[in-house]
């Protein structure tokens, strides 16, 4: 089966490794170590085809750049995690992100999460919307919820998609 190295990129406590979790264990933790790096094996089944996911869990502080650079240089794709509920986490992932991507040749293929949308109110969402709009991520968007699953895979087949259209 091929194989995709899938790398969870953003801040910290943006829901990382709930995302990751419950992709991979069909549970949500209220509670993580937030500098653990984990890493997930996980067959998943798309379009009638058969793949192997290994999910990369990432620490989203700065002094586990070096960690993250080097799960990054090793990945096929990129989830790019902000949450719903906190603006300034789009920020920090577009930081994270520009950062990295300016100095490699070759661009990953990313897929943006909006995650927490349990949390949002129509107003936030719609001002996340227009905050999307300002940065050309120039990637498919997606709603996630780490508590509820809801998008949750849907958000990791269109990584896959990406990948494959690269
Ligand atoms: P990380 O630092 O990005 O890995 O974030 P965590 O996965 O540790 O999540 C940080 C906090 O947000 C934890 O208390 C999680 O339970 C909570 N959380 C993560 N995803 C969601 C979500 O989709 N909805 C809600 N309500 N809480 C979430
Ligand atoms: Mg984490």
């Amino acid at each position: 089966l091929p194989k995709y190295k899938i790398v969870v990129l953003g801040a910290s406590g943006v829901g990382k490794s709930a995302l990751a979790i419950q992709m991979n264990h069909q549970c949500f933790v209220e509670e993580h170590d937030p500098t653990i790096q984990d890493s997930y094996w996980k067959e998943v089944a798309l379009d009638n085809s058969g793949y192997i996911l290994n999910v990369l869990d990432t620490a989203g502080q700065d002094i586990y750049r070096d960690l993250r650079d080097q799960c990054l240089a090793a990945g096929d794709g990129v989830l790019g995690v902000f949450a719903l509920d906190d603006p300034s986490s789009l920020d920090q992932l577009q930081q994270i992100w520009s950062t990295w991507s300016l100095q490699q040749k070759q661009r990953l293929p990313l897929v943006l999460v909006g995650n927490k949308c349990d949390l949002v109110t129509a107003a936030g969402e719609a001002q996340t919307d227009a905050a999307i709009l300002t940065h050309k991520w120039g990637a498919p968007f997606i709603k996630t919820s780490a508590k509820t699953r809801q998008g949750v895979e849907e958000a990791f087949a269109l990584l896959v998609h990406e990948i494959q259209r690269a």
